[in-house]
């Protein structure tokens, strides 16, 4: 079946009414996929589309905001049906329509995040694995955080790097801060919490009655700092959002370090996805990183 007839039957069979799509709109703004608004009687969908082979990354993609939706703390694109075609693979989601921040709205989204990361599961980790970015994301459970973050995160990382090339000084630096970061944890109790996982400026929105939205995560159960850490990587969060968050969860001594640590990571997969100067950052922070242990 073509590829927007089976989507539309799809919305069809997910909703238990009838879908048929009559406009199909670009909607810009995506980094990997293409993404389009679908309408259809009075009902619009987000869809995105990518390769075939991309139907697990969505599928994993759907499974996390429905993981987010179930906490009822932050408001995310209900996840609506999901597949593939030789064509594509293919995700729908509930059409946001976006607005403008009110005044309060950072506030609001600095209190909801505290509130997920109060919802936390018995190990690390995730029920499946899924993606970061275009590089898959591994998140076999573990009941410890150090160890989950050593093989799971930064030393999955660092391998991909090395098979990329990574220049030998990142790679022996990143081998010892793998041995002894986990003096940098020391004194933290660190809790098994609902992560967003991908959360940069450009997963985070505010909807047409002022209320946060967070989408397109990478989600896991993992150290609440790591979802703090990359909202400060590429800026795009206010000092309200920082204030209401601690208010409601305060961070733990050793933070503005640790968040090197946790960022680390998604600077390797920089690396790893575009390669160029992302490897100088990594070292530069591994650097520091080191000189704090
Ligand atoms: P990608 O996986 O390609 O990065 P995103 O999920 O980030 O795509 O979505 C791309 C853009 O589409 C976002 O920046 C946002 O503006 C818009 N968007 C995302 N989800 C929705 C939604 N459910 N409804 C309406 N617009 C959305």
């Amino acid at each position: 079946m073509p590829l927007w007839a089976d989507i539309g039957r799809s919305i069809a069979e997910a909703t238990g009414a009838q879908f048929h799509i009559e406009s199909r709109t670009s909607v810009g703004g995506g980094c990997i996929n293409a993404a389009f608004r679908v309408t259809g009687g009075r009902r619009a969908y987000f869809v995105k589309t990518s390769a075939p082979h991309a139907a697990d990354m969505f599928a994993a993609e759907a499974a996390g905001l429905g993981e987010i939706a179930r906490s009822q703390t932050v408001r995310v694109p209900q996840p609506v049906c999901h597949g593939s075609t030789s064509e594509a693979g293919w995700l729908a989601l509930e059409f946001i329509d976006f607005g403008s921040a009110r005044r309060d709205s950072s506030r609001a989204l600095g209190q909801s995040l505290a509130a997920m990361h109060r919802v936390t599961a018995p190990r690390f980790g995730w029920q499946r694995d899924n993606a970061i970015g275009a590089t898959p994301q591994p998140n076999t459970p573990c009941a410890d955080w150090a160890e989950f973050w050593r093989e799971h995160r930064l030393g999955f990382q660092l391998a991909l790097a090395a098979r990329n090339g990574a220049p030998r000084s990142l790679l022996a630096k990143g081998e010892r801060l793998l041995r002894d970061f986990p003096a940098l944890l020391a004194g933290c109790a660190v809790e098994p919490a609902l992560l967003h996982g991908d959360l940069w400026g450009g997963n985070a929105g505010v909807d047409s009655a002022g209320l946060p939205v967070i989408y397109d995560p990478a989600v896991y159960y993992g150290h609440r700092e790591a979802d703090l850490a990359m909202t400060e990587l590429f800026g795009g969060f206010n000092a309200d959002f920082y204030a209401a968050y601690r208010e409601a969860f305060p961070l733990d001594p050793g933070y503005p370090v640790r968040k090197q640590l946790y960022n680390l990571y998604h600077v390797l997969n920089h690396y790893n996805l575009f390669g160029g100067g992302y490897a100088r950052q990594a070292e530069a922070m591994v650097d520091r990183l080191l000189a704090e242990i």
